[in-house]
């Protein structure tokens, strides 16, 4: 078996109104069943969610979190009104976005973008893929997969990696349940995260500094779905989630 990734050469600094489908389609051969990972914080800068520190206010909440993580009030402002939930305060800032993502600081960055700004995740990355994924079809005629990333740390372990956070016709769960192992046994519980796992494979490729590479192709994998996908197939259901439920009432002890 075989797959190949690649990056996409020539993607300039990415602002507010660019197109970047057309963008792709210009620098990158796309074929039937590409999986196309495009990393958020472009995405984002193409939909103008790029804002000025200097233009945020902070409140009372905001200033207390600043002070326990002795950041800047108005950053942690501006994480705080793109959260709907927060897990841990302090000593890390760990929210779920008000699209439902748990990740640390709402995926807010300070860097890849200019000093004195800062960048959001796209409002809604799973639209945003879509967005691309039909303008990237519509233009090349070929049928093809999207995954906008973004890095995460893990809980348990150092080191951060990419992540899928918006998804255009892939389904981000190969079930395998059901199916033998080698031994003829049937497989009971095993999910395998394959949106995470190319994200994670295609930020090999991307790094996280200066390379200037947002969009890499992955080429191989018969993963296309015509149903619609969603990230939200991914989050486990509040009810079933025990290191919530234990956060939770760590944080209303
Ligand atoms: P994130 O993981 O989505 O937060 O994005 P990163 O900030 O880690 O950047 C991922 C890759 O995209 C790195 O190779 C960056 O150098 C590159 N990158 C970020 N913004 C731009 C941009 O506007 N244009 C180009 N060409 N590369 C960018
Ligand atoms: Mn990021
Ligand atoms: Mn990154």
């Amino acid at each position: 078996m075989k797959m190949e990734a690649f990056t996409v050469e020539n993607v300039p600094l990415i602002k507010a109104g660019d197109d970047i489908a057309s963008i792709i389609c210009q620098n990158a051969e796309i074929r039937d069943k590409d999986i196309i990972i495009i990393a958020s914080t472009i995405v984002a800068k193409a939909e103008g969610r790029v804002f000025r520190l200097d233009d945020i206010v902070a409140g009372d909440e905001a200033c207390r979190i600043a002070q326990e993580h002795q950041a800047d009030p108005r950053f942690i402002q501006a994480v705080l009104d793109r959260s709907r939930d927060i897990l841990i305060e302090s000593p890390i800032f760990l929210v779920e976005t008000n699209n439902g993502h748990v990740c640390i600081k709402a995926g807010i960055d300070t860097s890849n973008v200019d000093k004195g700004f800062l960048v959001d995740l796209p409002t809604d990355p799973d639209a945003s893929a879509a967005d691309m994924g039909k303008r990237i079809e519509d233009i090349t005629g070929r049928k093809i997969s999207v995954i906008i990333t973004d890095t995460n740390g893990r809980a348990f372990k150092i080191g951060q990696t990419g992540v899928a956070v918006g998804l255009y016709h892939i389904h981000p769960i190969k079930n395998w349940k059901g199916e033998k192992d080698l031994f003829g046994n049937i497989l009971q519980i095993t999910e395998e995260s394959v949106a995470d796992e190319i994200a994670g494979a295609a930020n090999l490729l991307m790094g996280e500094g200066d390379g200037g590479y947002p969009v890499v192709i992955l080429r191989g994998l018969e993963l296309r779905s015509d149903d619609k996908s969603s990230v939200k197939e991914m989050y486990r259901d509040n009810s079933q989630d025990i290191i919530r439920k234990g956060l939770f009432s760590l944080r209303h002890a």
